[in-house]
């Protein structure tokens, strides 16, 4: 055993054996420097820069520095939290992270990181590249617009002769894993599935294995925490007898958002004694008659029409929220986004298992709304207030959010209430 030293974590005095890691140290001492890429085997790959901690006033990744006497390490200030709050959410946009069609949810570092930091959005817009979906492997596919470029996978896994499977190509913002086809093959099933299991998302799938698992039964699913979501408008106030009003549309979504809504079940007695529908689906009202308080966004834009509506409800709702992850990422919908529009429209309508026989239209009239190139999440069109994640998010997480909003009370959400899936 090293010798013992003195050093200070987030003002607190500890002793950790000499040359120890610092992320290692820190959590013998119950405080968690959050990382995706630190792998306690590996030597400290230093790539995602998440662990980034303050000591004696310069900022340096956590996972590289070995710890020596009297060094003073700041890890949860608030401006440290925002960076790498920052470097989540780049991941997110840079990367195509439909977490409700992902194998790994509810077992994902990243996504789990996510909710710690309660992200609802990413500030910057989504890239939305498509990387290559290897699945040429002999047990494996390699998605690489989820990889996050993290090196476990390269340090870690080899095979019994010692042989490399996986290795970056490439240069800059086109760099991507690699898998070995010949080295892979000698990978056993648990090799492959450790494989897997290492990667802190979902790049690494192997075939015929799910990482799936029902709710509750997931390694991310009940922490026991809560997530704080903080306002930024004031309560809004309201004449004697006077309601919130509210308004709802469904852009480029399956409605199923609304569903949940609906889904409050009893609580939608407490929610009329407070607030009244406008235009919505709900009420079938079609035209705004007023100005509103409230707007909540399903479905993300992927015509003129939702361009238009979506302007619409910007100028009369004072305050609008997106809900729903197409409403906040494009969703499903925008899995087109890696097509091009015409290949789009004629598996559609030409090609596809359901087109007719024999089909050679593809519809168009000036009255049938015009695709846009791409489907857009909401804020990308229009400046949008709160985002409640989920698909669909869950109905009483919704209306907690909605009464926080309408109330101008900050409101602790369960861990296991906020979902991106
Ligand atoms: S579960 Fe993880 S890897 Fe999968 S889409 Fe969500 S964040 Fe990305
Ligand atoms: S495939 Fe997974 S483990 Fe490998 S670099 Fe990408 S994110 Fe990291």
């Amino acid at each position: 055993m090293n010798k013992l030293i003195n050093l200070t974590l987030d003002g607190k005095k500890v002793q950790a054996e000499e040359g120890k890691n610092l992320i290692d140290v820190a959590k013998d001492n119950g405080i968690e420097i959050p990382t995706l890429c630190y792998y306690k085997k590996s030597k400290p790959l230093a790539t995602c820069r998440i662990c980034t901690v303050n000591i004696n006033g310069r900022n340096t990744t956590g996972c590289t520095v070995k710890v020596e006497e009297g060094i003073d390490v700041k890890i949860n200030t608030p401006e440290l939290f925002e960076n790498r709050k920052a470097i989540i959410e780049m991941l997110y946009a840079e990367g195509n992270h439909f977490c409700p069609s992902c194998e790994k949810s509810g077992n994902c570092d990243m996504q789990n990181l996510g909710y710690k930091m309660a992200i609802t959005n990413t500030r910057y817009p989504h890239v939305f590249r498509n990387k290559k979906v290897d699945f040429t492997p002999h047990r494996m596919i390699m998605e690489s617009n989820r990889c996050i470029l993290c090196k476990r996978c390269v340090e870690e896994i080899k095979t019994k002769d010692g042989k490399s499977v996986f290795s970056f190509v490439k240069r800059g913002i086109n760099t991507r894993v690699q898998i070995d086809y010949k080295e892979e093959r000698k990978l056993t099933e648990d090799e492959a599935i450790r494989a897997m299991s290492i990667c802190p998302v979902g790049a690494i799938l192997v075939k015929g294995i799910s990482d799936g698992k029902p709710f509750g039964e997931r390694k991310y699913d009940f922490l026991n925490q809560n997530v704080h979501t903080s306002l930024k408008n004031k309560k809004i106030e309201l004449e004697d007898g006077e309601k919130f009003i509210v308004a709802t549309t469904s852009l480029a979504g399956c409605f199923g958002c609304h569903m949940s809504l609906l889904d409050i079940d009893t609580d939608l007695i407490d929610m009329l004694e407070i607030v009244e529908f406008n235009k919505s689906p709900l009420t079938d009202i079609k035209k705004f008659s007023k100005q509103c308080h409230v707007g909540l966004i399903e479905g993300g834009c992927a015509n003129d029409e939702n361009v238009h509506v979506l302007r619409e409800f910007r100028r009369k709702c004072d305050i609008l929220i997106s809900f729903g992850e197409c409403a906040i990422m494009g969703g499903i919908p925008a899995m087109r986004n890696f097509v091009p529009l015409q290949e789009c429209l004629e598996e559609a309508y030409l090609n596809g298992p359901t087109s007719e026989l024999g089909a050679d239209i593809i519809p168009a009239h000036e009255d049938i709304p015009k695709l846009l190139d791409n489907v857009y999440p909401c804020n990308e069109v229009v400046k949008i207030d709160y985002y409640i994640p989920g698909c669909p998010p869950n109905a009483q997480h919704i209306w907690k959010v909605v009464k926080s909003i309408l109330l101008g009370e900050e409101i602790p959400i369960a861990h296991e209430e906020f979902k991106y899936d």
